[in-house]
């Protein structure tokens, strides 16, 4: 059920470096810093070392931060991490937990009650894809270069935060970079043939304390805010979620903005996303098609796509570009 009493923000960290290394404008970081200040725990997603798999995971200090900070576009495995929440709450400690709004909602549902040391954070979800396209997507990487993925950066502002890019560091430090439209994993993302049943008619939106988004449309909206370094959309929506907001908003530079040009800009804060046809035939060509196939057939799913990307294709290879 979608809550009316939302309260929006566009806010930028004051600390540059923590924006580079956010996805948006920082806020996740803010409010795990803040959790981690008073000797509280935050549970987020981290990427094992293969790049293969997604993992929610708890830490305990500045250290770690950097590990479960920044969106990573796969599903994210929760597995005995709600146990180990509920363990660490009956301790008194602080919990920060942070997560898809289903995740939230689990969590939720397995702790059966409120409690006064939990703080929950969603991220504002376009929806989630298969953890097996993404490790066929790294297979047919690292096959193409014939080097293994040792890190992965689906955000990456080195030209801005909304011209971002993907990014795959193989092990001899060579950089794959393409802006995230001309990344074909990024792309099928895009196209939402690849995401969860469930995506398509998502019954958890703004469930957590806090929603945490991107800004888009802030060129219009909030454009004082707006110096390509990323800016996040913040959502307050309960009391625990504005307390934690009035302590972290002085080191943000922040602006109130109305919530209904968020969601004009970001429809994804209350719908879902529509299912396409597409969608029904997908995971099957996935089990059976070389990824590149995959990613020609989906990405362009009109035959006038599809000769407009050979065409681009052939011209940039005149141009002797890629
Ligand atoms: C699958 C997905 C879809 C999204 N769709 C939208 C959208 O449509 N519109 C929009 O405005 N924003 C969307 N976001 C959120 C956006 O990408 C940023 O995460 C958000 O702006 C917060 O940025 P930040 O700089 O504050 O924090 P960041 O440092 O980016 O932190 C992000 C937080 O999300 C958690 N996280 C990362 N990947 C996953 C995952 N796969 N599953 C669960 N938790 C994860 C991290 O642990 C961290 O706590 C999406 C994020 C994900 C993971």
């Amino acid at each position: 059920m979608i809550r009316k009493e939302t309260t929006a923000f566009g806010v930028n960290a004051k600390d540059d470096k923590i924006r580079y290394e956010s996805s948006s404008g920082g806020m996740f970081s803010l409010l795990a810093m803040e959790v981690l200040s008073i000797g509280g725990v935050i549970c987020g997603a981290a990427l094992s070392d293969d790049c293969r798999t997604l993992t929610h995971v708890i830490i305990n200090n500045l250290d770690e931060l950097a590990k479960i900070r920044k969106s990573k576009y796969f599903q994210s495995r929760i597995g005995d991490i709600y146990g180990k929440i509920l363990d660490i709450l009956n301790t008194g400690k602080m919990v920060l937990f942070s997560g898809t709004p289903c995740q939230v909602a689990g969590l939720k549902k397995f702790l059966r009650k409120d409690y006064s040391n939990l703080i929950t954070i969603e991220v504002i979800c376009h929806g989630v894809p298969s953890s097996k396209l993404w490790r066929k997507y790294l297979d047919w990487i690292e096959k193409k270069y014939g080097k293994n993925v040792k890190s992965v950066n689906f955000r990456s502002k080195k030209d801005s935060w909304e011209r971002f890019g993907v990014v795959e560091k193989l092990d001899d430090e060579e950089y794959i970079y393409n802006h995230h439209r001309d990344n074909p994993y990024f792309a099928l993302f895009l196209s939402n043939c690849c995401l969860r049943p469930s995506c398509y008619s998502c019954q958890t939106k703004k469930i957590a304390d806090i929603s945490l988004g991107d800004l888009w449309g802030i060129e219009e909206i909030a454009p004082d805010l707006d110096d390509g370094k990323g800016t996040s959309l913040v959502l307050i929506n309960s009391e625990k979620g504005k307390r934690i907001w009035e302590k972290v908003k002085s080191k943000t530079v922040f602006q109130e903005i109305l919530y209904e040009r968020a969601v004009e800009n970001n429809v994804c804060i209350e719908r879902s996303v529509l299912k396409p046809t597409l969608r029904d035939t997908f995971f099957g060509d996935m089990n059976r098609m070389q990824f590149g196939q995959l990613a020609f057939m989906y990405r362009y799913p009109t035959l006038k796509l599809k000769v407009k990307h050979i065409i681009k294709i052939v011209f940039m290879r005149k141009l002797g570009g890629r």
